[in-house]
């Protein structure tokens, strides 16, 4: 009996993340539809895929309904990064609110299992470190990065309302801060943010003293714990924590990023955004019981791979343009 591929849909496969999801999952020898409204993604991302029988793109915002036949859903489409998901907040919202609704409805509908991407904003600026899942976290609701922290708090209420409700099969995912080829160069995270701007040779603009810390995930093994999850069994729901637990403060990310790139560049210092948290650390405890997963790739090394990717983008790009260096705009 021949076995029968798969059909899966990636939203938001465009983007960063689901664009090295479908790479992944057309790998695999699965059928995948990737459906994305272009606002951070490029086609760029899946050009490689676009002539691959098991991969088709379809133009669409998932804030309207979607009437499609597949088995999974990985629902990625939402903006990332803070300057982009501040770009219009409304839309933020509506994106993982009313997106999560329909994506919901469709897994009910055709009887599908559906991931959800959530993020660490969920535990805002926590005062428990590192944050297990069962921290509630501390959110602001009315500050500006709350478009997407309660956007993405209410998508989760939603998540595990159709898992008592409606007895869906769902895996809820807090991604931590992941890095790698495929970011947007313009997109104001800071790890493409410094690698772009050493590569350019402009100063490295860091966010008030620099103390604050984040943990860096190598996308390679955030996509590897993506397939874990949704492989495991059904009582696995999440949410569960993925990201790599070493803390780094981003000052330090600045001198390893000049330092990776021989680059001279300076450091600026810039006011810290609001309610931009102080500290941020995952405990994986659970991702490595249940899924037996935790990250492999050195900073050092996701780092190296990531600035070789904006290396070629940007000399492309400067060829491109008469050896004048322009990142694109968005
Ligand atoms: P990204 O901006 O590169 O990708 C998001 C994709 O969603 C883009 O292709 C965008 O065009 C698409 N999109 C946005 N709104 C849409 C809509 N209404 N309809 C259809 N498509 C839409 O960001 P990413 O880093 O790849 O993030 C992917 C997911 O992972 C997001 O849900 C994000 O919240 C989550 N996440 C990412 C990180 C990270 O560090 N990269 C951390 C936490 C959570
Ligand atoms: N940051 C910085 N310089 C930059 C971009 C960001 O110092 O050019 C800081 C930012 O203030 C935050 C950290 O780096 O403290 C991570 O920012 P990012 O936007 O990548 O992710 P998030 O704040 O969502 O974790």
């Amino acid at each position: 009996m021949s076995v029968v591929a798969k059909r899966v849909l990636v939203t938001g496969g465009a983007g960063f993340l689901g664009s090295h999801l479908c790479e992944r999952l057309v790998a695999h020898g699965d059928d995948v539809l990737c459906v994305d409204n272009y606002f951070t993604g490029r086609k760029d991302n899946v050009a490689d895929l676009l002539g691959d029988p098991h991969f088709e793109a379809m133009r669409h915002d998932i804030t309207h309904s979607l009437f499609v036949e597949v088995d999974e859903i990985y629902n990625l489409a939402c903006p990332a990064s803070p300057i982009h998901y501040q770009f219009d907040p409304v839309q933020t919202t509506k994106t993982s609110v009313i997106g999560a609704i329909n994506m919901l409805g469709l897994a009910k509908r055709v009887k599908a299992k559906i991931f959800q991407a959530s993020t660490s904003e969920v535990y805002g600026d926590p005062s428990l470190h590192p944050q297990p899942e069962s921290y509630r976290g501390n959110v602001n609701p009315i500050g500006p990065r709350a478009c997407y922290d309660e956007g993405k708090r209410c998508a989760e209420t939603l998540f595990f309302d159709y898992f008592r409700q409606h007895k869906l099969k769902i895996r809820v995912a807090r991604i931590f801060n992941t890095y790698g080829p495929r970011m947007h160069p313009n997109d104001g995270r800071v790890v493409s943010n410094f690698i772009v701007q050493a590569l350019r040779g402009a100063p490295l603009t860091i966010y008030g003293d620099g103390s604050q810390t984040r943990a860096f995930c190598f996308v390679d093994d955030l996509i590897e714990g993506f397939l874990r999850l949704m492989a495991a069994a059904d009582q696995v729901t999440g949410p569960i924590n993925l990201g790599n637990p070493h803390e780094t403060a981003v000052a330090e990310l600045a001198e390893l990023v000049i330092a990776l790139t021989g680059s001279r560049s300076t450091i600026t210092s810039c006011p810290l955004p609001i309610d931009d948290p102080v500290q941020r650390c995952p405990d994986i405890g659970q991702a490595k019981a249940l899924l037996d997963w935790q990250p492999t790739t050195s900073l050092k090394e996701g780092l190296s791979r990531t600035i070789a990717y904006f290396d070629k983008l940007l000399s492309r790009r400067g060829a491109m343009e008469g050896g004048k260096i322009k990142l694109p705009s968005h």
